[in-house]
């Protein structure tokens, strides 16, 4: 044939170790590539036999030599080769027969490299799932051994409240308790972390009075809405049975955690609750629930990285709330322990609403055998958002009167006591309710938040001013009784 010298050559070239061999296990042929890889002079190659190179594979009998050989045709096979050395390398081989004389080709790839990657790769998950686990049983072991002292320290506390009559004395042991409060709130955060970090954590399966829950819920923060002023509305939908069979402490948790965010980041407006059950099967009940609030909203691109542990959404906000941004990446997991999903639909100065859903038990088996779908909550809830937004928006409307007037003082006070923080949050509120105004009060607001931003007294005092005139200039005093 015109092109057989190339054979050779090609042999020679490819990076694949060729070698044939016969019947008998001796190397006949061996390329450039098996001589280098296997560290022998090509001709000393030549006089080895296949069972010095595959120790393991091969045995070294006469009629087991070829049965293994035989064995081995089929498909692709890993094996060892060794070097010269004595050291070896894997590699994947392939044999075929060659038609019409005694001889076989073997084609063997190197995959040592890809091995030891494999291997490197293996160590480094593994090692790094050991230090996973230290670390959290290092936590775990951490803030249970402080919560011992806080809590002594608290019991202490609250003795003393009771001896003391001293207003001033007292308050100073409220403020105590209540730091003791939120260093018990961040040593728990971290604890259920580490706890569900290391898949210890543990849903609990216990009857509880589901009505009951939501009240003692709501009465646990109702002592904060009041104070910040806020409007709180609860719907519970009364076809969720009483008697439900969960984790009563964890579902509180969400919705506490849900709410306690709800309340903080919201200065003026509302904060509503709402729980439904959308799907009843024999004695399961998925139930759906929303928290949703009137306060500074969250942007599109800080939704994303709202549930993953340690992110707070700016870091301002870490100085300006506190917290740890655990709380979120806590709550998620809780609820996909409890087979729901949680969801966040947000728009910055607006306002936000949590939703998810969990799954629990009923004492009682519904009578129906087939699968009860409710309302789609998730609908309902899309409309009374909108209206909600819609009303708040309407600029110059009687109702919207009367929430500026109570923004714009509270404002002039925040900046009158510097409290900056409290002003900035109260000026992008005011801005959600001007901003059906007109480009040229909403231009006035963005001057006056600037000036805001730059804790300058004198320019916010002045752009309030003018702020108040524009509002004057558009729909009459609203300050007129004063
Ligand atoms: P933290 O314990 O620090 O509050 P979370 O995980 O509960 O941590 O919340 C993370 C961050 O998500 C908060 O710091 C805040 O920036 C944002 N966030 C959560 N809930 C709301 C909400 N209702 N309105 C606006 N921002 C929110």
């Amino acid at each position: 044939m015109e092109f057989e010298w190339l054979g050779p050559r090609i042999a020679d070239e490819t990076i694949e170790l060729v070698l044939v061999f016969n019947e008998e296990g001796s190397i006949l042929y061996g390329n450039q590539t098996a001589a280098a890889k296997l560290e022998y002079d090509r001709d000393k190659l030549t006089k080895c036999s296949m069972s010095q190179i595959f120790r393991q594979d091969f045995p070294n009998s006469p009629d087991g030599f070829i049965t293994f050989v035989k064995k081995s045709m089929k498909g692709v096979k890993e094996m060892a080769m060794y070097r010269s050395n004595n050291s070896c390398f894997s590699v994947n081989v392939r044999i075929f027969p060659e038609d019409g004389i005694d001889a076989y080709l073997l084609l063997a790839e190197d995959i040592s490299a890809q091995k030891n990657m494999n291997m490197r790769i293996r160590d480094l998950k593994e090692r790094e799932s050991e230090n996973n686990r230290a670390r959290n049983e290092f936590t775990a072991n951490v803030t249970h051994e402080l919560r011992t002292p806080v809590n002594g320290i608290k019991g202490h506390v609250l003795e003393l409240v009771e001896e003391i009559t001293d207003p001033d004395h007292k308050k100073t042991l409220d403020i105590v308790l209540s730091c003791c409060d939120n260093m018990l709130t961040i040593i728990n955060d971290i604890l259920d972390f580490a706890k569900l970090e290391s898949g210890k954590f543990v849903i609990d399966e216990k009857p509880f009075d589901f009505h009951e829950m939501m009240d003692k819920v709501i009465a646990t923060h109702s002592a904060a809405v009041n104070k910040k002023e806020l409007h709180m509305s609860v719907d519970i939908d009364e076809k969720i049975p009483h008697k439900l069979i969960g984790d009563e402490l964890r579902l509180t948790q969400i919705l506490n955690n849900l709410l306690s965010n709800a309340i903080k980041f919201t200065m003026v407006g509302y904060v509503n609750v709402v729980a439904g059950m959308t799907r009843r099967v024999n004695d399961e009940v998925e139930l759906f629930f929303m928290v949703r609030d009137s306060g500074i909203g969250i942007s599109q691109k800080e939704q994303d990285r709202l549930f993953q542990s340690f992110s707070q959404v700016d870091a301002s906000i870490t100085r300006r709330f506190g917290g740890t941004g655990l709380g979120l990446a806590i709550t998620k997991q809780l609820v996909e322990l409890m087979h729901g999903d949680i969801h966040v639909e947000s728009e910055k100065g607006k306002g936000s609403a949590f939703s998810f859903s969990v799954k629990l038990k009923s004492e009682q088996i519904s009578d129906d055998k087939q699968s009860q779908v409710y309302v789609n909550w998730s609908e309902y809830m899309k409309e009374g958002e909108k209206d909600n937004v819609d009303r708040l928006m309407q600029f110059g409307e009687a109702e919207n009167k009367a929430e500026l007037k109570k923004r714009m003082d509270k404002l002039v006070l925040s900046i009158e006591m510097g409290a900056w923080d409290k002003a900035e949050l109260l000026a992008s509120t005011i801005k959600t309710l001007v901003e059906s105004g007109g480009d040229d009060l909403k231009r006035q607001e963005l001057r006056m938040e600037m000036a805001i931003r730059k804790s300058n007294y004198d320019k916010s005092m002045d752009m309030y001013g003018k702020l108040k005139d524009a509002i004057t200039e558009k729909i009459g005093d609203l300050w007129d009784s004063e």
